[in-house]
């Protein structure tokens, strides 16, 4: 079996796993396998920009989990799409690139996390990317991750961006330059209007390295662990359970679900829990998959006074074939842009330090978003959509039964305290505020969500229980840091196990404030740049 000898296991392509094999696999020296559950990424939704909406509801390239029954949401089940292909979510996210505040990652430092302030993380920001508006002290160019501009101005997203500075919001032309605050335009992970996942933008040009394997419809099952060391991996494949093995380390890359179920399957987690389910206890860590947490978000919209939206888009097969054909020729039209073209960032109250409100401006509205489809409103409409982005309410992720194929449990705790409910109603009134506007009075004929009917705090809050969803940025389930409530330490060893890190958003000790794909692809640079420091 020396094919299936290698020096680093990696599992899981999405995000930050790419990132770890392709920089491995890098100078040669290494021979690394990359093991991925879902296929490759050659569903063609995937790479046009508005494509995001179909991948969204579809099993072939999402995991499509959903939470248990949600105490504080009436006990609603929330549904949790997530990448199975190569790129992970990279792959199905909404591309829009931010990297959360400078002052999230002090504060991680300030958690015990050494090495991982702002200043320390910000080259690997830099390394990763690729800026299309050119170098300077915040963004880096020649990186393998393409960051572009919305490809023009659009109507509606101006009037509101005009809207939101007539409420007192400053335009900021960089989220991710020298502060976060204001109103703006969102910058894409998006290369010549295609999307750039993970996959593009690590792993095709890495391809072709003798040293780099990429294993896709591989299941990881299983860390194999002896005499408390990694020492590989066990999968399910269509050809049934195979075993790789290790000689240097297992890099675990499954996401803030994905990776603390393929420890707790592996015996690292509650004791009492992993006993439950029969499952032999390698070492009794509770705060695996413990600190769960997430952004919440409800949303507002407003039925349009010009067809000008995405619904109208959706609603009209002359429309959609124009710009099918559009796209198909130039590359322009409403599909190669993501649909959230513009968003802000402010604080829920003056007192606090850093935002901990971002609103995503949408060129849509929906009827119905699930697991089963997308389904916009037979009319034109748009949505102001409140996500709060510093919750106090922490959840796990446990298994359901032992079997590692079965979806795992995923409970959160949201709207588990007062500030978190009343960051959301600042968020809601700010919404309404921007809508009331001058500069959008020629766009809203009526609120359709939640309605104007839907006025005191009490009923806004129950609004929020009944509608209010997942922001899809879970994170902290294998948190970093010294002590009991953690999982792996600085350097992203899972404790008191040798050869064994975690590299994704479930590492993050705390959700920073804002989107998580960007920091989840430089938690994999500095993942991958800390194990060749190690061997060096
Ligand atoms: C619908 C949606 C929209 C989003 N929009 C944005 C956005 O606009 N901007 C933004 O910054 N963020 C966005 N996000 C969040 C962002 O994409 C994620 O935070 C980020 O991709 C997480 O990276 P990760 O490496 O932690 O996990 P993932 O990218 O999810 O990667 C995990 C990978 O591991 C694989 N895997 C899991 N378990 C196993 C196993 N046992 N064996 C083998 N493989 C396994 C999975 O299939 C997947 O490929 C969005 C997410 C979703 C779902």
């Amino acid at each position: 079996m020396s094919g299936d000898r290698f020096d680093y296991i990696v599992t899981g392509a999405g995000s930050a796993g790419c990132v770890v094999a392709a920089r491995l696999s890098e100078n040669g020296k290494y021979r690394v396998l990359l093991l991925e559950a879902g296929g490759k990424d050659s569903n063609a939704w995937i790479h046009i920009p508005l494509g995001f909406a179909r991948t969204y509801v579809n099993p072939k390239v999402n995991w499509k989990f959903e939470t248990q029954p949600q105490p504080q949401l009436n006990n609603r089940q929330l549904y949790l799409p997530r990448g199975k292909t190569l790129g992970g979510s990279s792959s199905i996210n909404g591309m829009v690139y931010i990297r959360g505040n400078h002052g999230d990652y002090d504060e991680w430092r300030q958690r015990g996390c050494e090495g991982w302030d702002w200043d320390s993380v910000l080259p690997f920001f830099r390394k990763a990317e690729n800026q299309a508006r050119g170098e300077d002290a915040f963004h880096g160019v020649g990186g393998p991750l393409h960051v572009s501009d919305q490809p023009s101005k659009f109507e509606l997203a101006e009037a509101a961006l005009e809207a939101c500075e007539q409420a007192g919001i400053p335009r900021n032309p960089d989220f991710n330059g020298a502060q976060q605050e204001g109103c703006g335009y969102y910058q894409t992970t998006t290369n010549r209007r295609r999307r750039w996942s993970t996959a593009k933008a690590y792993l095709e040009p890495a391809r072709g390295r003798p040293n780099l394997e990429v294993r896709t419809g591989a299941h990881a099952t299983k860390v194999l662990i002896e005499n408390g060391r990694a020492t590989g991996v066990e999968y399910q494949a269509d050809q049934g359970r195979r075993t790789a093995l290790a000689r240097r380390e297992v890099v675990v890359s499954g996401g803030a679900y994905g990776s603390p179920q393929l420890l707790l399957l592996s015996g690292i987690g509650p004791g009492q829990h992993l006993q439950d389910l029969g499952i032999p206890v390698v070492k009794d860590m509770p705060s695996v998959g413990s600190n769960l947490h997430d952004h919440f978000n409800t949303n507002l919209a407003w039925r349009c006074a010009k067809a000008i939206t995405l619904n109208d888009l959706e609603n009209s097969w002359p429309r959609k074939i124009s710009a099918a054909i559009r796209y198909a020729l130039f590359r322009s039209g409403p599909m190669a842009s993501n649909g959230i073209h513009a968003g802000l960032f402010t604080r829920s109250d003056p007192r606090l330090e850093r935002p901990d409100l971002q609103v995503n401006i949408f060129e849509w509205s929906t009827m119905e978003r699930s697991a089963i489809r997308v389904k916009p409103h037979p009319f034109p409409g748009f949505t102001l959509m409140p996500v709060h982005l510093r919750p106090e309410g922490r959840g796990t992720v446990r298994l359901k039964t032992a079997d590692p194929l079965a979806p795992p449990a995923v409970l959160f705790d949201y709207l588990r305290t007062d500030y978190d409910v009343r960051a959301l109603l600042a968020g809601i009134r700010l919404c309404r505020t921007i809508a009331a506007q001058p500069a959008l009075k020629p766009y809203v004929m009526e609120e359709i969500l939640p309605g104007s009917a839907t006025r005191s705090d009490d009923d806004m809050v129950e609004y929020v229980r009944q509608t209010g969803v997942s922001n899809q940025h879970p994170t902290s389930s294998c948190a970093m840091g010294h002590g009991p409530n953690t999982v792996v330490d600085p350097r992203l060893h899972v404790h008191d196990i040798g050869g064994l890190r975690v590299a994704d958003a479930s590492i993050m000790p705390v959700v920073v404030g804002g989107n998580t794909n960007a920091p989840a692809i430089m938690i994999g640079e500095k993942c991958a740049a800390m194990m060749l420091e190690d061997v060096a």
